[in-house]
């Protein structure tokens, strides 16, 4: 692919491809997992260990205000229906990709229909990362998941910032990855990257912020890619 092409709209054709990709993808879990719908419950429960270790070691700010989630790259909004509404009064969505961003609003268990504990998904995104704003000082936590790899470095450095701006005092950001052994890995099938662990924590430090904490997913079959959760201050 020709550095810096672009499409008659003038989209970067590396974005551009990467949703291309993604519209041809069904809006079920086993789509967005790649045929792997079977990790989607140790992924949940590894999510929730991370985030309550992560809670207790941060400076408590129970002041009585609704807590707030960003989930990233949300799909068919799976990270939030079965781990981030449960932990939080209010989540938020931002996906690019309108059939699984339609998907997402049309499920019960991503909008919160129903429960007692009044949780429910707020606001619902149709941008891709690259040019997504959180809003200002909104969240507890930015959840990103399985969707940094369609990010060039630089999209990807700006967008944490971006992301820092978006939290509140106290607040951090979680980015869970999966992990190529050396450098990276490029598929241009679905236009993504694979960046080895060493190659994350150099992206972390560019954003100017701190990695407080990183750990592996456990219970995946051997044959995926080592998966990472990193905790990420600023
Ligand atoms: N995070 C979800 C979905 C993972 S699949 C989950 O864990 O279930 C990868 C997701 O990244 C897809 O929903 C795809 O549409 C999205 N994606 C692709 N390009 C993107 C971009 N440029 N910005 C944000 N998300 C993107």
């Amino acid at each position: 692919m020709k550095r810096g092409a672009k499409t008659p709209e003038g989209k970067p054709l590396w974005y551009a491809r990467g949703i291309e990709y993604w519209d041809d993808v069904d809006a079920s879990v086993d789509g967005v997992l790649g045929g792997f719908a079977h990790v989607s419950a140790p992924d949940a429960r590894d999510n929730a260990k991370l985030l309550k270790d992560a809670r207790a070691a941060s400076a408590s700010r129970d002041d009585g205000e609704r807590t707030a989630a960003l989930d990233c790259g949300a799909g068919i909004g799976r990270v939030t229906s079965t781990f981030l509404i449960e932990h939080f009064d209010e989540v938020d969505l931002v996906e690019p990709c309108a059939h699984f961003l339609n998907a997402a609003k049309a499920d019960a268990a991503v909008r919160g229909d129903g429960r007692e504990d009044g949780h429910r998904a707020v606001g619902f995104f149709a941008q891709p990362l690259e040019t997504f704003t959180p809003e200002c000082g909104r969240y507890d936590v930015v959840w990103i998941q399985w969707c940094i790899g369609h990010l060039t470095d630089e999209d990807l450095v700006a967008f944490l910032i971006r992301c820092k701006a978006g939290l509140k005092e106290g607040g951090f950001i979680v980015m869970k990855e999966n992990n190529a052994n050396v450098g990276f890995t490029l598929d241009l099938e679905d236009s993504s990257i694979t960046r080895s662990h060493e190659y994350l924590l150099h992206i972390i430090e560019k954003t100017g912020m701190r990695c407080v904490e990183h750990r592996q997913q456990t219970g995946f079959p051997l044959e995926l890619f080592p998966v990472r959760m990193y905790v990420i201050k600023p």
